[in-house]
């Protein structure tokens, strides 16, 4: 079980690699463009606390790390999330049942920190068709899909939370990098168990002025 964690953790950490171009593009659009830093870097300082820590439970060491030392709007959010997942780990033994519980709680605990509803072009629009999928009895494929597709649905909607609030009409037509960078840690699970919806490269929209992903 704990090594399932980690090595979600370490393929979600691969995917915000790969993505750190596109999700630094998409918040230099609507925001300040340190989205994708910060969760590189992020996740980045969990794999080197899950190398330090290896018998500590890994979501509630992803917890700690993003709640205590990300920064942005996005890092404490995140953090929540793990620490809903850490949780229900703990309490369910299916795995199934714990992402749907963690899903749920962790999209529950970011709706009341954050006040953000479905629509408002957030991280929101990612978790809650992940959670409906998990609550429907879904396996990790479709899961992944439903966030990834909830993502990509913020294209069309103009933000009416955080800093891209601001901006308006500028970055319609390209997805929130939160609801996207959320997604890819769904793609991950469904990557660490080896039913990934296709390659992360293909759910990776091409953003003016940068170079697509290898
Ligand atoms: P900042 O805007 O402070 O630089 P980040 O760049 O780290 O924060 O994260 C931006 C992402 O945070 C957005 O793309 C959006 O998905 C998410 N976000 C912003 N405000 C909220 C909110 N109130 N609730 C949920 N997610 C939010
Ligand atoms: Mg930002």
């Amino acid at each position: 079980m704990t090594t399932d964690q980690s090595l979600v953790l370490r393929t979600y950490a691969d995917a915000a690699r790969t993505a750190h171009a596109t999700l630094t593009a998409l918040d230099q659009l609507s925001g300040d463009g340190d989205f994708g830093d910060n969760l590189r870097e992020g996740l980045d300082r969990v794999t080197a606390a899950l190398d330090a820590h290896p018998d500590r439970p890994p979501y509630a060491v992803a917890a700690s790390v993003f709640l205590d030392e990300v920064g942005g709007t996005s890092g404490p959010l995140i953090g929540l999330l793990f620490q809903e997942l850490a949780r229900a780990h703990e309490a369910h033994s299916d795995e199934r049942d714990a992402w749907r519980a963690g899903t749920g709680e962790g999209l529950a605990a970011i709706q009341r920190v954050g006040e953000a509803e479905p629509g408002d072009r957030t991280m929101v629009d990612a978790l809650v068709p992940a959670r409906d999928a998990l609550e429907a009895g879904s396996g990790p494929r479709e899961v992944a899909l439903a966030a990834l597709e909830g993502a990509h649905a913020t294209a069309a909607l103009r933000a009416r939370r955080g800093r891209a609030s601001y901006v308006g009409q500028r970055a319609v037509g390209f997805p929130d990098p939160g609801a996207l960078g959320v997604a890819l840690l769904f793609w991950s699970r469904a990557r660490a168990r080896k039913e990934a919806p296709g390659e992360l490269t293909v759910y990776l929209p091409t953003v003016p002025g940068t170079e697509p992903p290898a």
